[in-house]
């Protein structure tokens, strides 16, 4: 069994030298009998970037992971030998998994049953998994979006990113975002339907960037990086805006969050800030799929992955993410179909 184990906590950047590759004995995996645990075989795994924050000793809400243990994800598996009775073998699934060929999960794992096969599997880590309610509970439910409004997302070309977009401009509002590289910026426009966006790291000032894009202001943020970002984003609010806080990437391997000065833009432009957790959400995962699978099926939201073969190239596509390696979702294939 083939794994990627988490040597020890990580300060600063993480390098693909903090996980390393083995391979354990080749005895199968098992349930034992009487326990309600199951087997899966990992075909897909899903880099995310909240697995930076269980790189960290102290991790807020979330359990670090074990030095010594694989690491940890979202994945699509298939289920092997199952002592739960939900779960049979030849079962496809997705949820949280180890980096490794084969996972014993327990009974209190995160775990979906795959109902839909008419779609790529690689989906589930992607727009029929994780990010993608995730993006559609922020923009949908966090953001109260209405027709003709103008919106902006950050670490817009990612797996979050690229939906709220174009579940954006489904809605009838105006949409901007911002991205690392030029290749990234002609996807939002092109594929995705953006109507305008930037290369946030060519920009000469962020604030002038979003005054040239939005000259009548923001109404909604749908915040990916934090930073410098937010706070140029904040100088730029309209009234009564909303502020989705997804995530603030930006600030994930920093030992000392940087500070945002125009909080007080926050008071004078009466702006609603919200965090949120897609785990929130999962309850309403079915009426997610309602929405979302004849979208991809009538071809009305696009997708992109970035597919690396081989789990011994996770690390690398992971910490990926923290430079911008990723051209959309990246996912790693373990195991072909
Ligand atoms: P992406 O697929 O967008 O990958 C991360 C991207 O972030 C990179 O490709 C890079 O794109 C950008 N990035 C990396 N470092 C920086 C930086 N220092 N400054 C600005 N941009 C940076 O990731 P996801 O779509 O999966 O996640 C996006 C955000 O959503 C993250 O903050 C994540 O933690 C959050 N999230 C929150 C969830 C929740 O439940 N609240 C659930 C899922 C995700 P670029 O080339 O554009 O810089």
């Amino acid at each position: 069994n083939k794994q990627v184990i988490f040597k020890d906590y990580v300060t600063g950047f993480p390098r693909e030298s903090d996980m390393a590759i083995i391979t354990t004995g080749n005895q199968k995996l098992r349930v034992a009998p009487g326990s309600k645990d199951i087997v899966v075989k990992n075909l897909y795994l899903s880099c995310d970037p909240y697995m930076r924050l269980l790189m960290k000793s102290s991790s807020g809400i979330f359990s670090p992971y074990t030095p010594g243990s694989p690491i940890t994800g979202f994945g699509v598996g298939k289920v092997m030998d199952s002592g739960n009775p939900e779960f049979r073998a030849g079962d496809l699934v997705w949820g949280i998994t180890g980096w490794e060929q084969y996972s014993l999960l327990k009974l209190d794992r995160l775990l979906f049953k795959i109902q839909h096969t008419d779609v790529p599997l690689s989906y589930y880590t992607g727009i029929l998994g994780m990010p993608g309610v995730t993006a559609y509970a922020g923009f949908y439910e966090v953001c109260s979006p209405k027709k003709g409004e103008y919106v902006f997302v950050s670490a817009a070309s990612g797996a979050v990113g690229q939906f709220v977009g174009q579940f954006a401009k489904l809605m009838g509002c105006y949409v901007v975002g911002s991205a690392g590289t030029q290749e990234k910026v002609e996807l939002l426009k092109n594929k995705f339907g953006f109507d305008d966006a930037f290369n946030y790291k060519e920009e000469p000032g962020l604030n002038a960037a979003l005054k040239r894009c939005f000259p009548q202001g923001i109404d909604i943020y749908f915040e990916n990086v934090g930073g410098k970002m937010l706070d140029a984003v904040l100088l730029n609010m309209r009234i009564h805006g909303r502020i989705a806080v997804c995530g603030l990437i930006s600030q994930y391997n920093l030992a000392q969050p940087e500070g945002v000065h125009n909080l007080m833009e926050i008071l004078y432009k009466k702006v609603k800030v919200q965090g949120f957790a897609a785990s929130e959400y999962y309850p309403q995962y079915s009426k997610f799929l309602d929405f979302i699978l004849p979208c991809i099926r009538e071809g009305k939201i696009k997708y992109v992955e970035d597919i690396v073969e081989g789990l011994e190239n996770g690390p690398a596509a992971l910490i990926g993410l923290f430079s911008g390696r990723n051209v959309g979702k990246q996912v790693v294939v373990v195991s072909p179909e």
